[in-house]
């Protein structure tokens, strides 16, 4: 499938790299016809794909939305992108600094940016750093002065592309294509869009989510629903919830709270949702 030229599909991200969509395969029906293959039953109506997405999604049967692909361009420092290829289920392939000359494009963060390392989270940065500025502009000396080697060693002293590049920064940007089904896109949004992934590649993240969900919103609804904004408790975590609810929720409260059946929030949902809450304790009934 071509893309849509009334989409958006294409956003700057960082200070020189970009996300491009390059090819969508399927749309917010698809889960739905290869789910019916099951069960042979006729196309449906909206709604009715809608709650079928969110039900699939809800519980984990995800092999319905791999039918579904879509292919980016993507430029970004490699330091991003060795965190991006450890996804392994994605089909990628990358510019090659042996084949030609890498352009001369690399990462300088804002100074906004710029912390010190964070006290309690070991991969993370903490509060702003009062000399940031002078450290912006000490990475873009540093990466002036490879950038003149590489040219250097390249066009003067015709040593090999794949060795003039031996002292490359992290810094500098690289392009790749990256190919994925739906399921890949929903597993890397998940972990890649968390606060505790590194700044960087969460903006690139961020950005493959505002254009794909152009083209799958109720999927990605659904997604943000079940999975990028769920909580799940562990066992010791749902004691200790009881224990701190003094009051069980009566069975008129909850009937009370929980809204009409929709699409958005079925009957069974909240049927599932009232036995998640007898099985944490909270729920009196009768
Ligand atoms: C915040 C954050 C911090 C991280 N820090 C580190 C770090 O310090 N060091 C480090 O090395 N990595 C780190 N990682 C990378 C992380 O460990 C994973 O490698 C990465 O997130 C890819 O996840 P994945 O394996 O689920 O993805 P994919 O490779 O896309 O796999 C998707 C799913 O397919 C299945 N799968 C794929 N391959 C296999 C296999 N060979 N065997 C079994 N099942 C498979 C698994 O169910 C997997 O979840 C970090 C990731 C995040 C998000």
């Amino acid at each position: 499938m071509s893309l849509d030229p009334t989409k958006e599909f294409y956003r700057e991200v960082l200070d020189n790299g970009y996300v491009k969509m390059l090819d969508v395969m399927g749309d917010d029906s698809s889960p739905d016809t290869d789910a019916r293959i099951s069960t042979g039953a006729a196309a449906r109506s909206e709604d009715q794909r809608t709650t079928l997405i969110r039900f699939l999604l809800r519980h984990k049967h995800t092999t319905p939305f791999e039918g579904s692909v879509m292919k980016f361009e993507v430029r970004a420092p490699i330091m991003v992108i060795r965190e991006w290829f450890r996804h392994r289920t994605f089909s990628y392939n990358e510019e090659s600094g042996r084949y030609k000359q890498l352009d001369p494009l690399y990462y300088t963060p804002e100074k906004s940016r710029v912390s010190y390392q964070a006290k309690s989270n070991h991969q993370g940065s903490g509060e702003l750093h009062p000399e940031a500025a002078s450290f912006v502009v000490q990475w873009a000396e540093e990466q002036r002065e490879f950038e003149e080697s590489y040219n250097t060693l390249i066009q003067e002293h015709n040593v090999a592309r794949e060795l003039a590049r031996l002292n490359m920064p992290v810094s500098h940007y690289s392009t790749f294509v990256v190919t994925g089904n739906l399921l890949n896109w929903f597993r890397f949004l998940q972990l890649r869009m968390e606060e505790t992934a590194q700044y960087e590649i969460r903006v690139y993240a961020t950005a493959i989510f505002d254009l794909a969900r152009q083209y799958f919103p109720r999927s990605f609804e659904a997604f943000e629903d079940y999975w990028l904004e769920a909580v799940s408790l562990s066992r010791r975590e749902v004691e200790l919830l009881a224990n701190m609810i003094s009051q069980p929720i009566t069975v008129e409260c909850f009937a009370g709270a929980v809204p009409a059946p929709s699409p958005q929030f079925t009957k069974r949902e909240s049927e599932e949702f009232r036995r998640k809450l007898l099985r944490m304790g909270l729920l009196k009934e009768a």
